[in-house]
């Protein structure tokens, strides 16, 4: 836990009082229905810890989706305010003292950080509890307004990310890995500074090795390949020899269609380093695949963010399955962030065999780059932080 973040201990005691709970209940809809409710679980435990110390009410606050500052009913939480109201009654809570309100981006004034938000949010309210570990990355009125107003305390899905995140920063034990993938190396060339300090090996695979492969010299063909970031890409890899990338690659045939439940085409191939022109690179080889996890198998922590492939597409999956299955298998402490890897390591049925998997997928990669979070410094300079 980051030092001095107060904790749902650290409260007055919540008898009788009415507390204000910054949730994450940004989930996954299609056509009105919540697709994966993890988030909404996750928050069980927070919310039955003040129920069970007594509080009078609690009212959660969360947004969902990107309305746009305005009341928009694709993005109500009546879903979310039916699926709490089962889990707390499954949880044998008192489901009539929870309260869902509506979804704070309906106000404009939320993501501009709007302190008048804040004051009206906590109208009523004795405490806050900041259980958005998604949303903490964020200056938001509802993250940042709430603790110079009330005492304010980290809720459990928060204080769990923030320490276990904060281990993998401060004396994580060694061999520490890390193996990052995803689409664009632009969106995480800053973690990937950060980390190469403290890691003893850093693996790339998924769309953004190719910027690294061609600053290597090698030929990249149609795979993804940001030009803008090949100085930084040849300057990370200059810098001391922990950086792993692919040495073999799968590959489709130029046209070839490829991406989730499209109708597959092309030819698909295993070649080297090098994708020939027109090919498209969209996974990790099998030679890889295999040394990547022999890598992770030696380390004593692992931390993983980001696809190896398309692995949306069967055809391409093989990468990231492998890597997956590593990181299950080994003996180290692993954690898992980005919302992608998160939703693969669902699909491949490995989600108990890992030891952390963050609910912030941007969240998680900010902490990393920036040791610490707008909405963990809020609680920490609340009255109650030390
Ligand atoms: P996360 O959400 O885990 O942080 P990202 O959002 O960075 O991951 O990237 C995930 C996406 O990257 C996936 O949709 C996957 O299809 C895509 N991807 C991975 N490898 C490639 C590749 N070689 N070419 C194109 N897209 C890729
Ligand atoms: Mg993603």
């Amino acid at each position: 836990m980051e030092k001095g973040v107060p904790v749902l201990e650290d409260l007055p005691s919540p008898q009788g009082k009415n507390v204000l709970v910054r949730t994450d209940y940004n989930v996954p809809m299609v056509g009105g229905r919540i697709t994966d409710d993890l988030r909404i679980r996750l928050s069980v435990e927070t919310l039955a810890w003040l129920l069970d110390h007594g509080a009078a009410k609690i009212t959660t606050a969360s947004h969902l989706g990107r309305p746009k500052g305005q009341p928009d009913p694709a993005f109500d939480m009546a879903p979310v305010r039916d699926r709490l109201n089962e889990l707390l009654v499954a949880a044998g809570a008192d489901a009539g003292r929870v309260d869902v309100m509506d979804n704070l981006r309906f106000d404009p004034r939320e993501e501009a950080g709007d302190l008048s938000f804040a004051e009206e949010l906590v109208a009523g309210q004795d405490l806050f509890v900041n259980d958005a570990f998604g949303a903490a990355h964020r200056a938001h009125a509802s993250v940042v307004g709430p603790p110079r107003l009330l005492p304010s305390a980290a809720g459990r899905v928060m204080a769990r990310e923030a320490e276990v995140l904060g281990r993998l920063l401060h004396g994580a034990p060694r061999p520490f890995v890390t193996v990052v993938g995803g689409s664009k190396v632009s969106d995480k060339l800053g973690v990937i500074e950060a980390l190469l300090e403290r890691v003893d090996a850093l693996l790339i695979g998924g769309g953004m090795c190719f910027t690294f492969l061609a600053a290597q010299g090698h030929s990249v063909g149609e795979s993804l390949f940001e030009p803008d970031h090949l100085e930084a890409c040849g300057r990370l890899l200059a810098g001391g020899g922990r950086v792993v990338l692919p040495t073999d690659l799968t590959v489709l045939s130029p046209g070839g269609r490829h991406g989730a439940g499209c109708l597959a085409s092309g030819v698909v191939r295993q070649v080297g380093a090098d994708v020939p022109d027109g090919w498209v690179g969209l996974d990790i080889g099998p030679g890889t695949a295999a040394e990547f996890s022999d890598i992770i198998g030696e380390a004593r922590t692992v931390l993983w963010n980001g696809p190896m492939g398309e692995f949306e597409d069967p055809r391409f999956a093989a990468g990231t399955r492998a890597v997956g299955d590593a990181v299950a298998a080994t003996k180290g402490f692993t954690v898992v962030g980005g919302g992608d890897s998160a939703a693969a390591i669902h699909a491949f049925g490995l989600y108990d065999r890992i030891d952390h998997v963050s609910t912030g997928g941007g969240a998680s990669l900010e902490y990393l780059e920036h040791g610490d979070l707008p909405g963990l410094a809020a609680l920490r300079d609340g009255a109650l932080g030390g």
